[in-house]
């Protein structure tokens, strides 16, 4: 190949995942493919004629989100994805390829998507049990209903940002440690942490009334992001009786900047856990229909060095992302172009593998040591929160690259 790709790129050619970005010198956000060390323009591509239909093309590559494009559907993003790989794999560098390739690590990157919706499940039994265990000490770890439906909530899209946004530590009503446990007080949150999860984006409206079903639902996915649900624990705890996750949760996630397209990450499908009891009809499946795609979040302090604290795999995931969807339209609830369904914390069967600080530190009680000699029960200001995300079988890689974020006071 013509072009250099390191051989640990999270960007290999089996990858071409899409973003929003801007290249090193312009305040005009575009389409773009990350590959290796570059990124691919889109819109300077189609400019040339890559595509065909010049101006068509352009003018959905020229938008600041990537949502026009990506309704157009598999059969249409395909073939770009296509053209693209033909494009790489050409004998000689083409002589386009200088007003084509841009530098990725010295462009910036944009949110990728408008996103219409949020909704978060909470598929990873695992995680729900470690929280059932802590949050509800007397009772059964796992409530009634969680082997029965892919339990979830509709969030708030508005304060979705992409990796590199700066998150700030928010205030509410916590129950002090000690004190009157029935009397809050108001104050900043002392108890920050991160949720380790894996978000889809939506590739293809539904209509309202409609459920899709779920032999259909992966058509309804377009790719996947690394997601990071920062959470306010002390909020939580207290707000979440009886109607669930408000403002500890609604402050701020954050969102990987490249989207993998499904297509990049179908060999790295595995069969998911056995399911028992049997799910309803509308939520049964077979085959492979969960990732393996190994996960892992570390902890930088300000001005330190990181500490890799948890390593976790979307495998673990009791519920698929096709079983989400499945259950999410059941009702006639429609999706949109754009919405974001993120899986819930995604922790592995052993510790080192949770998804959160709250279970890292089970819920305070045992103090997680970072490499600087410091330890951390929950986040601190300045903290800065990398995940990462790739899969491989040793041949072809495909990563997701990073979400960070940097808590503020
Ligand atoms: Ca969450």
């Amino acid at each position: 190949m013509w072009l250099h790709i390191p051989e640990d790129s999270d960007f290999s050619i089996h990858n071409l995942p899409y973003g929003i970005f801007c290249p090193p010198g312009s305040q005009q956000p575009r389409a773009g493919i990350a590959v290796g060390d570059h990124i691919i323009d889109l819109l300077a591509a189609a400019d040339t004629g890559m595509f065909g239909k010049r101006r068509f093309f352009a003018g959905i590559f020229a938008q600041p989100v990537l949502n026009d494009f990506i309704a157009l559907g598999k059969p249409v993003t395909g073939k770009i994805r296509k053209k693209v790989q033909a494009w790489l794999k050409m004998p000689e560098r083409p002589a386009n390829a200088d007003i084509i390739l841009c530098d990725r690590i010295s462009s910036a990157m944009m949110m990728p998507v408008r996103i219409p919706n949020y909704t978060d499940f909470y598929s990873s039994m695992e995680h729900a049990s470690n929280v059932g265990k802590m949050f509800r000490p007397d009772g059964n770890p796992l409530l009634p209903n969680w082997k029965w439906i892919p339990v979830g909530y509709h969030g708030r899209a508005s304060s979705i940002v992409v990796s590199g946004t700066p998150v700030r530590r928010p205030s509410g009503q916590i129950l002090l440690p000690g004190g009157n446990p029935d009397t809050p007080v108001y104050s900043k949150s002392r108890q920050m942490d991160f949720e380790l999860e894996m978000a889809f984006i939506i590739g293809k409206e539904s209509s309202l009334g409609e459920p899709v079903p779920i032999e259909k639902a992966e058509e309804y996915i377009f790719g996947l992001v690394l997601f990071n649900d920062w959470s306010a624990r002390d909020i939580q705890r207290w707000e979440y009786v009886p109607l669930g996750p408000f403002l500890g949760k609604n402050f701020g996630s954050s969102v990987s900047p490249w989207i993998i397209p499904t297509e990049a990450l179908r060999p790295f499908l595995v069969k998911g856990p056995k399911q028992n009891p049997a799910p309803l009809d509308y939520l049964k499946t077979s085959g492979k229909k969960h990732y393996d795609i190994h996960l892992e979040v570390a902890v930088k302090p300000q001005g330190g060095s990181e500490t890799v604290v948890s390593r976790s795999n979307t495998k673990y995931l009791y519920w698929s992302m096709a079983q989400q969807l499945a259950h999410h339209t059941v009702n006639g609830c429609n999706l949109q172009v754009g919405d974001m369904l993120a899986s819930g914390t995604i922790s592995g069967p052993v510790a080192g593998s949770y998804g959160s600080m709250l279970e890292l530190s089970w819920a305070g009680k045992q103090p997680v040591p970072l490499e600087d000699g410091s330890t951390r029960t929950f986040l601190q200001d300045g903290d800065t929160v990398v995940m990462r995300a790739w899969s491989s079988d040793g041949e072809v890689r495909v990563g997701f690259g990073e979400v960070s974020g940097t808590l503020l006071p």
